[in-house]
């Protein structure tokens, strides 16, 4: 006997089990992996630095302690999906801010080597770049430009032969240079992404407008004749491939040209809208009615037992015998004629409306209101 499949843990289940399943809160815990790999970089350096004595031990290993418990702590939160229920929860603005004091530490500690940490401070803002608005881009450049300014001024009045005030002064002139420019280009960039967004959702909504147009009937709301032949030839593909039997129905109201000349076109308009609602109404789910062209509808239904389409099409006679079908002449009948026909497996669907339409010539010819099978 074969033993039950367990499930091999293949590199999706891997990442699914480290990445989650989600695509979004993949993509946001890939990002702050991103960041961890600076992080880890950043470590080794500081390391480094302990080892050639230019950073304290003790402070070096806290750096690194820290930049550890911040990659861990973001994870976490994103992995276990707690950041949904924060406004942003891609978490970036909490995630720059926590990197933006980790740069000012590390330009604390790095003492000889601190120049380095201020190419950290644009990168962290440019982490941000692309998914803060203006306001949070604002808040990270105050932030950092406070920092690294807080910093800067502690470590020249406390350590002025590591950090001597007449070059603090240059670096803190930098910082306040470019951090601005970057929040300038983070807001530009923001605008650009909003204006991108609502043009994709106004593209969207023309799609669906023009596939409606492209599809459907405007006055009744139906599907109109294009469509209805692609959905009869898919069901024509599906009766070759599983047996998927169905019969094709044309419907015709009776002397509908009566109807506008005696009541105007307005009143005909009207009661082809209402025929097509009581149509649908009444018909199954799995119909499909399409308007085949002016007061002629094509019916396709999935059932091909010698009777089942005629009894469907029954009862929307005796549907619209009994309904007030203009709401401008109440008095107001129509009935209609029908071509009743199961699709034979394989032959060209023109053939199958052919006969249909013989069908309902002979419905016709027989007196109307009523509907023939062939
Ligand atoms: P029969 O019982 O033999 O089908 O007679 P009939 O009068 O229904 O058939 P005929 O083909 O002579 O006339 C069809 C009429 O349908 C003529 C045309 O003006 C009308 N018609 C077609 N499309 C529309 C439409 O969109 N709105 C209106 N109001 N009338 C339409
Ligand atoms: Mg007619
Ligand atoms: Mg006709």
């Amino acid at each position: 006997m074969r033993e039950p499949s367990k499930s091999p843990l293949t590199e999706s289940n891997l990442t699914a089990l480290f990445l989650t399943s989600d695509r979004q809160q993949r993509q946001r815990i890939r990002r702050s992996l991103f960041a961890s790999r600076v992080y880890g970089v950043c470590s080794l350096l500081v390391l480094y630095g302990v080892l050639v004595e230019t950073i304290d031990p003790r402070e070096g290993t806290s750096l690194v302690g820290a930049f550890m418990l911040s990659c861990l702590c973001f994870y976490a939160v994103l992995r276990s999906g707690l950041n949904l229920r924060f406004d942003d929860p891609s978490l970036t603005l909490p995630q720059v801010l926590v990197a933006q004091t980790l740069v000012a530490s590390s330009y604390a500690v790095a003492k000889e080597a601190h120049g380095g940490a201020l190419m950290l401070v644009a990168l962290v803002l440019v982490f941000g770049i692309f998914s803060m608005n203006s306001r949070r881009a604002n808040i990270s450049g105050a932030y950092a430009v406070l920092s690294m300014g807080a910093v800067m001024f502690y470590k020249a009045w406390t350590e002025p032969l590591v950090y001597p005030a007449k070059i603090e002064w240059g670096y803190f002139v930098l910082v306040l240079t470019i951090v601005p420019t970057i929040t300038t280009l983070a807001s530009l960039l923001t605008k650009m992404r909003q204006r991108f967004k609502s043009q994709k959702a106004e593209l969207s909504q023309a799609l669906a407008r023009i596939h409606e147009i492209a599809t459907h009937d405007e006055l009744t709301g139906l599907i109109n004749r294009r469509h209805m032949n692609q959905v009869l030839a898919e069901h024509a593909a599906m009766d070759k491939r599983n047996k998927f039997e169905f019969s094709v129905v044309l419907l015709d109201l009776d002397f509908f040209k009566c109807v506008n000349d005696t009541h105007g076109h307005r009143v005909g308009d009207e009661v082809l809208r209402n025929f097509a609602d009581e149509a649908r109404r009444v018909l199954r789910e799995t119909d499909v009615i399409a308007r085949w062209g002016g007061e002629e509808f094509l019916l396709m239904m999935p059932e091909v037992t010698p009777n089942a389409p005629a009894i469907g099409v029954d009862r929307l006679r005796f549907a619209l015998a009994s309904m007030q079908i203009s709401a401008a002449v109440p008095e107001l009948r129509i009935t209609f004629s029908a071509g009743i026909t199961a699709y034979r497996s394989g032959e060209p669907m023109d053939e199958a409306i052919e006969r249909a339409d013989h069908a309902l010539y002979l419905a016709k010819a027989a007196g109307r209101n009523q509907a023939v099978s062939v």
